[in-house]
């Protein structure tokens, strides 16, 4: 019985150990989500966030001005 309960102590240890080194991957994952949210201006090439971004047909804007632009010259 003791030995169960040392083997599950080491266990524990190793599964802490494990998720003790993890925060440093987490924090490139995050890093990935805030890259993946950002969107190009269809029309100047810049980058802005995507809640920022004005979405017109699944293309993004960095403004209504551009949005506009971009659909008088491909009409
Ligand atoms: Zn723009």
């Amino acid at each position: 019985m003791g030995k169960i309960i040392f083997y599950g102590f080491i266990a524990l240890l190793i599964y802490w150990l494990i998720n003790y080194r993890r925060p440093k991957q987490k924090n490139s994952e995050s890093f990935m989500d805030i890259a993946e949210d950002t969107v190009v201006c269809n029309h100047c090439g810049v980058y802005l966030p995507k809640k920022e971004a004005i979405n017109c047909q699944n293309q993004f804007f960095c403004c209504q001005e551009h949005r506009d632009d971009h659909i008088k010259s491909s009409s």
